[in-house]
């Protein structure tokens, strides 16, 4: 292992993409060795975000396996990149992508609200729109599209960085397969075992996240027998609810029904019916990632839990990416190293006119984006020599046609002059920002959360 190699491994930072003269991916590197090539003018800043850089000289160069593994959530998405090593695989970058899905749902309900209004006002005749229009196969609502897209996106930015050779998915919450299985041959779920966290995954989206008899959320469930043990009672999920410490020892060795809660008994023989409907996305990325050509692996939600408990890693969305799969058996990561925080902002509206709270016009815009070279959403330094902002600032810029521009920094709002600005990274719909370290909460061992979730 070269010294390089050596510090990359001992000392986890967010990696630098590395771009050969031609613009093909190479191997990404510590930060060390980028700021080195970078003092001695071996290469230029290629992209801010992720922080790219272009050799000046060199053509072509080794590559390792590498993988970048996606956890889709619904408000967050955890990616990162994992290299395979000599010593084992490690993460090498790290970004968590916050989706802006009920932003989207907002802005069309209000729009769809607005609309209605006026049409429904009788100031003058507009005839029906007939029913007509048919939704194309595979239409997605623009809410759920814009996560598929996000993520999607930065696949693009990573695979144009860096030599890309798996992709790792979390496709489903549960393996249904798995639950069965361990139906039919009985397989104990306090062992901890793999099947333990499928089927636990699948109680805790069953029933809620919540204690069944009595309703709490946010406290230690235990898995309950319906149907108790001592009674006859099966390990079926069928059979199974989740109920708070408290209640579980209430109810001891009744049954629901005879624990005054009849109805219990009949919910679990129903299966769970949304979970396809709260996967729709996950599978919409799979179809789409399959297109590329580079092998996909997928992982279950209760597997990627598994792995991280087993590790002993706390819960973030960054890391759970890194423990999808079956290649998150061991994956070795330090929880507080940093990792890019990426949040969606969008393109701006294409609404030219803004209306007031009962949808009649009151302000109109330009057509024109950009002012004096600058955009909304850019990211600009700004250099002011006097005056009540005087000093350096960064951050993100709105934009005004008159010149004058706003800076949403570290510290708040500043007001400066458009020639006093100057751009870091053009706007691309995201903006940026150091991501918070993980919350170290109280690991349970292996062994301790048997019955815990
Ligand atoms: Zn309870």
């Amino acid at each position: 292992m070269t010294p390089a190699r050596a510090e990359l491994w001992s000392n986890p930072m967010q990696s630098v993409f590395v771009l050969d003269k031609n613009r093909k991916p190479l191997m990404p590197c510590h930060p060390a060795r980028a700021r080195e090539l970078l003092r001695k003018g071996k290469a230029a800043v290629f992209r801010r975000y992720p922080f790219t850089i272009i050799l000046k000289e060199r053509e072509g160069g080794d590559v390792q396996n590498t993988t970048f593994k996606i956890d889709p959530g619904s408000k967050q998405t955890g990616m990162v990149l994992v290299a395979d090593f000599q010593r084992g695989k490690r993460v090498i970058w790290a970004g968590v992508l916050e989706h802006r899905g009920q932003q989207i749902k907002a802005a069309l309900d209000s729009r769809s609200a607005l609309r209605k209004g006026r049409r429904a006002r009788h100031t003058r005749y507009r005839p029906a729109r007939y029913n007509n229009r048919r939704k194309p196969d595979g239409w997605l609502p623009p809410s759920l599209l814009s996560r598929v897209e996000n993520i999607w996106t930065w696949f693009c930015r990573v695979n144009h960085s860096c030599p890309l050779t798996v992709i790792t998915q979390e496709l489903v919450k549960f393996d249904t397969q798995l639950l069965q299985n361990a139906e039919i041959s009985g397989v104990e779920y306090q062992q901890g075992e793999l099947q333990g966290f499928e089927v636990r995954e699948y109680l805790l989206e069953k029933w809620g996240r919540r204690c069944a008899y009595c309703g709490a959320k946010a406290l230690p469930l235990e898995i309950e027998h319906i149907n108790p043990k001592s009674r006859g009672g099966t390990n079926r999920v069928s059979n199974l609810t989740l109920a708070c410490h408290d209640c579980n020892q209430a109810k001891g060795t009744q049954t629901a029904a005879e624990f005054d809660h009849p109805e219990i008994q009949k919910l679990a023989k129903l299966p769970l019916k949304d979970a396809a409907a709260v996967n729709v996305t996950r599978w919409a990325l799979y179809n789409r990632l399959k297109l590329t050509g580079l092998n996909v692996e997928i992982g279950t939600g209760g597997r990627t839990k598994f792995n991280r408990t087993q590790q002993g890693y706390p819960k973030a969305h960054w890391i759970d990416a890194a423990c999808v799969g079956e290649s998150g058996e061991r994956v070795y990561l330090k929880p507080d190293q940093p990792y890019l925080s990426i949040i969606a902002a969008g393109h701006g509206s294409r609404q030219m006119c803004r209306t007031d709270k009962y949808g009649f016009p009151t302000r109109h815009r330009l057509r024109q984006k950009r002012h004096f070279g600058f955009q909304t959403g850019d990211r600009v330094r700004a250099d002011v020599k006097s005056g009540k902002y005087a000093g350096k600032h960064t951050g993100r810029l709105a934009c005004r046609a008159t010149g004058t521009f706003d800076i949403k920094t570290v510290k708040g709002k500043v007001t400066v002059k458009h020639s006093t600005c100057t751009t870091i990274h053009h706007s691309d719909g995201y903006t940026y920002a150091k991501g918070e370290k993980a919350l170290f909460l109280p690991i349970a061992t292996a062994r301790g959360i048997s019955r815990q979730i």
